[in-house]
């Protein structure tokens, strides 16, 4: 499915439940971190880049309140100024929109009340921030449809809210980042203490390169659970360390660190993270100089850290990352939160198709479910169509 394909029927969507064209489109893209994990809720650094796939939002003003359809649900949604006060009224993918309106109102800006159509291709679900694209898109068009004075670096911290406080999941600043301010053909690095960004070159086919995203299918486990007791150790070990978050550990700090914490487990979540940091600081300075193959180590250690340090990967994970560097990938690590979700790897662009079947025959032979394959490039961030 590509992206003028959703665009289209998040019109012919809006046309069909509301009788009339809308006044605008506007896209916020999904997402995929090539580094940095677990890194955000640390202080520290991450490098997402924006997905082809993306949420597409049809809208138009109303004479009062709020009404969004989904492809996901048959009947569109309706909520008012009651509803979007009381954060809890709403549940499922509603919520993430109230929450938007919430959030906007809540920082006093006047938010226009619309009609509001939604058409997405980025999987639900599969790590690839689905939920992030969804509230990007949707306070993209309402700033602009209703003439909103909110600067675009200012616009992440509000999606985030509205996940946070509204919906009630305890993400980071990542997602809502990465699908409002990447640019096309880099990847966005981003300080998650001060906020700040850089855009740092990334184009992949320019350099004959590609990225191949693999989602595992494997079923989430106990994610919530696992997040919140790595986020847990994370802190602790920050407190016993005598720093506000784990991002003020250097590496050249890590090993005197490391021999003051006597538990094991701690210092190895510890490593992971300061390691990590540094991981995305090299990474970095490769993109820089345009020496893209070259990350491919960094990429490589990363899952290795996951895997071993962090304890995020399952089996799928780790089996997908093995076959796709043993079919020549430069590097392989799994994206996302973890215990699921997806594999990235950088690839010759003639070497998509091979890597793809290599992960496909070691799941077959593992007797794991069919993974999906996607060549994604960094695309363009949140804008109107
Ligand atoms: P991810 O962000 O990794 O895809 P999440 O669980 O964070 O997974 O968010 C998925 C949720 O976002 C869905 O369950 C749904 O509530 C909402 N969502 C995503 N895409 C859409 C869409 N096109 N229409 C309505 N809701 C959506
Ligand atoms: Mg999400």
């Amino acid at each position: 499915m590509t992206g003028t394909d959703v665009a289209a029927r998040a019109a012919a969507g809006f046309t069909a439940t509301y009788g009339a064209a809308p006044a605008g489109l506007w896209a916020a893209p999904g997402r995929v971190n090539l580094i940095g994990e677990h890194t955000d809720y640390n202080d520290g650094f991450v490098l997402p880049f924006a997905l082809p796939q993306r949420v597409v939002v049809a809208a138009a003003p109303a004479a009062s309140g709020w009404q969004v359809h989904s492809e996901l649900t048959p009947e569109p949604v309706t909520f008012g100024a009651d509803e979007v006060a009381r954060p809890g009224v709403l549940d499922g993918w509603a919520a993430y929109v109230a929450g938007v309106v919430w959030a906007l109102r809540e920082a006093g800006l006047p938010v226009p009340p619309a009609r509001l159509a939604l058409a997405s291709d980025v999987p639900v679900g599969a790590g690839l921030s689905s939920s992030a694209a969804l509230e990007s898109a949707v306070l993209t068009a309402l700033v602009e449809l209703g003439g909103l004075d909110l600067p675009v670096h200012l616009r992440p911290a509000l999606a985030q809210r509205a996940e946070n406080a509204y919906v009630g999941a305890p993400t980071g600043i990542m997602d809502q980042a990465a699908s409002i301010r990447c640019q096309a053909g880099h990847a966005l690095f981003l300080d998650c203490r001060s906020g700040a960004v850089r855009h740092i070159p990334f184009d992949v086919a320019a350099h004959g390169l590609a990225v191949l995203v693999v989602d595992s299918n494997a079923p989430h486990r106990h994610v919530d659970g696992e997040y919140g007791a790595r986020r847990k150790s994370c802190e602790a070990a920050a407190r016993l360390l005598g720093v506000p978050a784990l991002r003020d550990v250097t590496i050249s700090d890590l090993d005197p660190a490391l021999a003051r914490l006597d538990d094991d487990v701690t210092r190895r979540r510890v490593r992971h993270i300061v390691t990590e940091n540094q991981r995305v600081l090299d990474t970095v300075a490769h993109l820089d100089a345009g020496r893209i193959r070259e990350i491919g180590p960094l990429l490589t250690a990363s899952h290795t850290s996951m895997r071993d340090d962090f304890e995020i990967t399952v089996p799928e994970i780790d089996v997908a990352v093995e076959a796709a560097l043993s079919a020549g990938a430069y590097g392989a690590r799994m994206t996302g939160g973890g215990f699921g979700g997806c594999v990235l790897a950088l690839v010759d662009a003639d070497r998509t198709a091979p890597t793809a079947t290599a992960v496909e025959a070691a799941y077959e032979m593992h007797g794991f479910p069919a993974p999906t394959a996607r060549v994604v490039g960094p695309g363009p961030g949140a804008a109107r169509l």
